[in-house]
């Protein structure tokens, strides 16, 4: 099998960086959305990249073993420096060897395979929303538009462990897969990404017409597309891959605000696109002029939400649980009917006796927010000093 492959990464319309990185280091290729505040996304997509590219090219562990050993590497640094504490980012890689291509996923970027004119979806989000799908609480379509889409259920990072999904996909001659992060997807419909990719033949030129169209439907988000094109290199044909025509771009992790230049010149003989119907191209304009004003609509909304997306996982809060004082980790709310935390420590203070306090009458039931679990301990303790001093005082 050989492999020609093209690569872009834009930093949106409304980002002030671009915290995706990608790597492209035939037979591995990668992209990571990274998450939290000052420098703390491009850090963690960086270094889960370079963690993986360090592991595979020493030959060391399986690809779910590095992403797991990548897992650990933005973790402790998470704990270690405190400019980049809570950060994190999603992984979708994958190795193509043997006419097999085997990927390791982690969050909400996604892997898509175009064959035979169909786009399948090979990744599964792990988000709030996705859950609350297959829970049966919403619909896809209610998914596509919901203001905590962005939230993860799961990313590298966050803690000292992370399950990671892996898939094996036999590749065939003419496949063309594509990794891409959520700055895409949550701008570009997979209708819309399907024509788009069947339209442009060479992988440099459909991965910056990707981005092109992430921009033009608002472009909230960094965008970020890696495009595998798979042709079969005939009889005897083994493991030979393409050479690219410029090696530096190919083994290197990238986490850069101006789009690459083409990282392979080599158009697969097979990689012929399907003529679109005329049809297509109506609708390719259609859902542009639509995507334009849905994308103002959920620029306003997704700006903050964007902001939201660790919460679930480096929030802390003190509240009641079972009548008791409790801390918790996530928001102190519901969406639909989910709750966006879990309780980590009930505490042996009941609640009513808190309540009973002015300063903790509205508060406690709402949730008093603290900044890590430190904090959220600091409170719980300040709780008990006033509930003893106030049965003290018999006030
Ligand atoms: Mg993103």
């Amino acid at each position: 099998m050989r492999i020609t492959v093209g690569a872009a990464s834009d930093i949106g319309q409304v980002r002030e960086g671009n915290e995706d990185s990608f790597l492209v280091l035939d037979p591995l290729f990668a992209v990571a959305d990274g998450m939290g505040g000052h420098r703390g996304g491009e850090v963690a997509s960086n270094l889960a990249l370079e963690t993986i590219e360090r592991l595979f090219s020493a030959n060391e562990g399986s690809l779910t073993e590095q992403v797991e050993l990548a897992n650990r590497a933005v973790f402790e640094r998470s704990q270690a420096d405190r400019e980049v504490s809570g950060m994190g980012t999603t992984l979708t890689a994958v190795v193509v060897r043997d006419a097999e291509a085997r990927l390791a996923h982690v969050g909400d970027s996604r892997a898509y395979l175009l064959r035979g004119g169909e786009l399948h979806l090979l990744t599964k989000d792990h988000t709030l929303v996705h859950r609350m799908v297959e829970e049966g609480e919403i619909t896809e379509e209610e998914a596509e538009t919901h203001p905590h889409r962005s939230i993860l259920t799961r990313a590298l990072g966050v803690d000292g462990g992370v399950q990671v999904d892996e898939g094996i996909v036999e590749l065939r001659d003419g496949d063309r897969l594509l990794l891409c992060t959520d700055g895409l997807t949550g701008m570009v419909s997979d209708a819309q990404i399907k024509v788009l990719l069947e339209e442009t033949r060479d992988p440099q030129e459909a991965a910056k017409r990707l981005v092109t169209a992430a921009n033009r439907a608002g472009g909230v988000d960094n965008i970020t597309a890696v495009i595998l094109d798979v042709a079969d290199d005939g009889p005897g044909g083994g493991t030979d891959r393409a050479a690219t025509a410029d090696p530096t771009a190919t083994s290197r992790a990238v986490s850069t605000a101006t789009p690459v230049e083409p990282a392979d010149v080599m158009v697969s003989p097979r990689a012929v696109p399907l003529a679109p119907p005329a049809k297509g191209r109506g609708r390719v304009r259609a859902a542009r002029r639509i995507g334009v004003g849905a994308g103002i609509a959920v620029a306003v909304a997704v700006v903050g939400i964007v902001a939201l997306r660790f919460y679930l996982d480096t929030q802390w809060f003190v509240g009641v649980s079972d009548g008791r004082v409790a801390i918790f980790r996530g928001l102190p709310a519901e969406v639909a009917g989910f709750d966006l935390n879990s309780v980590v420590i009930e505490t042996t203070i009941p609640a009513e006796e808190a309540e009973a306090l002015e300063v903790y009458r509205e508060t406690l039931p709402e949730g008093i927010t603290a900044d890590d679990r430190e904090g959220a301990e600091d409170i719980v303790e300040q709780i008990r000093v006033d509930v003893a001093r106030a049965q003290a005082t018999g006030s």
